[in-house]
């Protein structure tokens, strides 16, 4: 089936393709233990469209069983046939594109072509890490001549994912593919809003050749399934995106077992705009940081930072592209989609509602909305606060919405002043076409990735963290496959 058939039929009488609505356990479908049930929503219509497991502690001691019992073999499958094997799930997910990217569009809200988007990235990932599964190495040591030292890298051991509803195929794809390319096991964890394609992914990798048991997947909610996975004893390295208290929570848990954790957890990340840049490059470039996926990205661009000289024009540059996007439910190709979730709306609304009422002025937006074709669905207007001062939670608080904080500065000092003024430091982009200030900054932003010129460039092969409250350690890139490896030393006496 087409995916416009899809839409098609999703659209016209609620047809659905067929769609998992069990935990993915040792290679096959699982019933939750207790008989838990949630539903999950269409967030374009604000309404419940399936009903899947929610799972708990019984649940994830299955998966962390299952994944225990072959992670020796696992570890110890011959590297190039790991790799084949995520190269075939690469092959495999384009091949069946169409499916991922309408379940992904469904659950999450985001409009279809950010989904497919995700899903053709997801695979990419797949193929980036399928080349890096038999080039982890070991080093040699000088010792001397009459001893040997040389390290053995090793797989993790199990591993957890704790998935949020942003991206959810892109973050799977990004912790799983190099976790599998290592030899570790996976037991992941999809948001409670967005559990399918976690789902489709894992019964798709034993299509590829993975063998059962290797990644599992319970679905639930964070307290009754996401605890117990990341305090599970035989869980070795959690990797988690999400929010900050959350990830507070999740290190406390890993640290009673000494296992290790990645994470990512979000950001208030500048785009810097100097008077010399490309302006219609920088205010395209600051329309998408802030307003795809409807600003529910981990690294939005959600503060506008403008050398005073052109900050009159960039913003009425920003507010007159920002005025002109369409909203609509995600499966009807809309520029902005809706919010994940009734409760996130709820929470977005309430961050604009206390910024307007200390005083400050939405310059546009600032208002809840709905689908246009059916008066449904949980959407905010595109917003944008100019003149911002730097303490106002406007600056200062993650909102994950699609609301844009302007913010003016004197002259580089301040702008770097100013760009490092949270407690966050994921990423920051500068549009600038002075050389030598491009990579000053780049050097004195703190920040773990920098984007110049481009808002979201690169791709998989560069590494992608947070310094500060927006958590530690890196995916993508080779980086990445270090999370899920320890290195044994050996050394003897040979002479
Ligand atoms: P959250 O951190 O509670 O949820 C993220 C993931 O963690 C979900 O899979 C959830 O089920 C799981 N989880 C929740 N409690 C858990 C626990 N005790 N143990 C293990 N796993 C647990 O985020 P949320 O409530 O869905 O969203 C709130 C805010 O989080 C957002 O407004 C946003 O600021 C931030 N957020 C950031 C990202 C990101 O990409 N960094 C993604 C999602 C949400």
């Amino acid at each position: 089936m087409s995916i416009e058939e899809m839409v098609e039929s999703y659209l016209g009488d609620g047809t659905l393709p067929d769609l998992p609505d069990r935990h993915f356990i040792a290679g096959d479908w699982a019933a939750p233990v207790n008989g838990g049930r949630m539903e999950t929503f269409d967030a374009g219509a604000a309404r419940p469209f399936h009903v899947v497991a929610a799972g708990d502690a019984a649940d994830v001691d299955r998966a962390v069983a299952a994944a225990e019992r072959v992670q020796r073999a696992w570890g110890r499958t011959k590297p190039s046939e790991r790799g084949a094997i995520l190269m075939r799930a690469a092959a495999l997910l384009r091949q069946e594109a169409a499916r991922f990217a309408f379940a992904e569009s469904l659950d999450s809200g985001k409009p279809l072509q950010e989904a497919e988007g995700d899903v053709a990235g997801a695979a990419r990932a797949f193929e980036y890490y399928s080349g890096a599964a038999d080039k982890i190495e070991g080093g040699t040591f000088p010792v001397g001549s009459d001893h040997i030292a040389y390290s053995l890298p090793e797989p993790m051991g199990v591993t957890a994912h704790i998935i949020p509803w942003n991206f959810p195929i892109s973050t799977a794809a990004r912790g799983i593919a190099p976790a599998l390319a290592a030899g570790c096991t996976v037991v992941a964890k999809p948001a409670d809003t967005t559990p399918l394609t976690m789902l489709m992914l894992a019964e798709l990798l034993v299509r590829a050749g993975l063998p059962t048991g290797v990644c599992n997947v319970v679905t639930g909610t964070g307290p009754d399934a996401g605890a117990p996975l990341v305090a599970h004893p035989g869980v070795r390295h959690v990797t988690f995106t999400g929010s900050v208290p959350t990830g507070i929570g999740v290190m406390q848990a890993a640290a009673r077992n000494v296992a290790s954790v990645v994470l990512e957890l979000g950001g208030k990340s500048p785009v810097i705009v100097f008077e010399d840049a490309d302006l219609d490059a920088a205010a395209d470039g600051v329309i998408g940081a802030i307003f795809e996926n409807a600003g529910q990205i981990c690294s939005a661009g959600s503060r506008l930072i403008v050398s005073r000289a052109v900050h009159g024009e960039m913003v009425a540059r920003v507010v007159q592209k920002a005025q002109a996007i369409e909203m609509g439910h995600g499966l009807r190709r809309p520029a902005l989609g809706p919010l994940n979730s009734d409760a996130h709306l709820g929470r977005v609304r309430s961050a604009v509602e206390s910024a307007l009422s200390r005083g400050r002025r939405a310059t546009i937006g600032g208002t809840v909305a709905t689908d246009p074709v059916t008066n449904a669905g949980w959407f905010f207007a595109p917003t944008i606060f100019d003149d911002v001062p730097a303490d106002d939670a406007l600056v200062q608080d993650e909102i994950f919405g699609p609301v844009l904080s302007v913010q003016v500065a004197e002259d580089e000092a301040h702008a770097l002043q100013l760009a490092n003024c949270t407690d966050y430091g994921l990423v920051a982009g500068i549009y600038t076409a002075d050389f030598g200030r491009a990579h000053r900054l780049a050097r004195d932003v703190d920040a773990g990735q920098v984007y110049l010129n481009e808002y979201f460039a690169g791709g998989i092969e560069v590494p992608f963290g947070g310094n500060r409250r927006s958590g530690f350690g890196r995916e993508k890139g080779f980086a990445a496959v270090r999370n899920y490896l320890r290195i044994k030393g050996v050394a003897g006496r040979i002479g």
